[in-house]
C-alpha cells in the first residue's frame, strides 16, 4: 500500500513517514499542492495525507483537482487540519475528502484510521454482491453503479469510495431507517473519530450526484430527529 504525504512541515512529514514506514506502508513525501498533483499522477496512491494550509495550492484545492481526475485508483484522502475554524471548513464544505485527523494526533491514532480507511474496500473484498432498486443497480464487488433514467437509458454514476458505500449501503436496504450512528459504523466502523455531522456532508454529496432534484430529495431522504431513509422500490 502507497500514501502520499503532502505536508509542508518536514519535521511533522517525517514524523508521520517513520510512523507509516515502521507499518509496513511505503510512503512518498511532497510538501506543496503541485508536487503533490505530479507525484499523485505518476504514483497513483492508495491513500493520501492531505495537509489543508500549505503553500500556493492547498489542501481543499487539491483535493477537488484529484476527485475530479482520479485515475485508476481512487484514492482514500485523509485530511490533516490544525483546530478549531479550520474543521469546519472541511467538514462545512463538500470537500471530497473521505476522513480528517486533526493535529496534534499521536502515531498510533494515524495509523489507526489509515487502516480504517484501508478496510472500507476489503470489507467488500471477495464477495459478488449486486444490489438492484428501481432506478439503481449497485455492483458491490465490481464497485460501479449506475442509475436508471425514467427514458429508460442508464447512466453511470461518478462517485467517490465513500459515496459509493454510502450508496450501496442504503440500496442494500430500500425503506430502512438509518441513524447517523449506524451509518458512521457501516462506513467507518469502530475507528470512527469525528464528528457526526460528517455524515450529512457526504449525504449532501451523494444527493448532488443521484437526485434529480437535490433540494427535494426523492431517493435519500432525511428523516427528522433519526437520520436517512433511502426510498425506491426493490427489484431482486
Ligand atoms: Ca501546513
Amino acid at each position: 500500500m502507497d500514501i502520499l504525504i503532502v505536508e509542508d512541515e518536514p519535521e511533522i512529514a517525517k514524523l508521520i513517514q517513520m510512523t507509516l514506514e515502521r507499518e509496513g506502508f511505503s510512503c512518498y513525501w511532497c510538501r506543496d499542492g503541485l508536487a503533490a498533483l505530479q507525484v499523485f499522477q505518476k504514483q497513483q496512491p492508495d491513500v493520501i495525507l492531505l495537509d489543508l494550509m500549505l503553500p500556493g495550492l492547498d489542501g481543499l484545492e487539491v483535493c477537488a483537482r484529484i476527485r475530479q481526475k482520479p485515475g485508476a485508483k481512487d484514492p482514500y484522502i485523509l485530511m490533516l487540519t490544525a483546530r478549531g475554524e479550520e474543521i469546519d471548513r472541511v467538514i462545512g464544505l463538500s470537500t471530497g475528502a473521505d476522513d480528517y485527523l486533526v493535529k496534534p494526533f499521536s502515531p498510533m491514532e494515524l495509523v489507526a484510521r489509515v487502516r480504517a480507511l484501508l478496510r472500507r474496500t476489503l470489507r467488500h473484498g471477495g464477495q459478488h454482491l449486486t444490489h438492484n432498486t428501481q432506478h439503481f443497480t449497485v455492483d458491490v464487488d465490481q464497485r460501479t453503479a449506475t442509475r436508471q433514467l425514467d427514458s429508460g437509458a442508464s447512466e453511470p454514476l461518478d462517485l467517490t469510495t465513500l459515496e459509493f458505500n454510502l450508496l450501496a449501503t442504503f440500496v442494500s436496504q430500500p425503506g430502512r431507517v438509518w441513524s447517523r450512528t449506524q451509518l458512521i459504523d457501516k462506513l467507518w466502523g469502530n475507528d470512527f473519530f469525528g464528528d457526526e455531522r460528517v455524515v450529512d456532508t457526504h449525504v449532501a454529496r451523494l444527493r448532488k450526484k443521484i437526485e434529480p432534484d437535490p433540494a427535494n430529495p426523492t431517493f435519500v431522504k432525511t428523516v427528522i430527529g433519526v437520520g436517512y431513509k433511502f426510498e425506491d422500490s426493490a427489484i431482486s
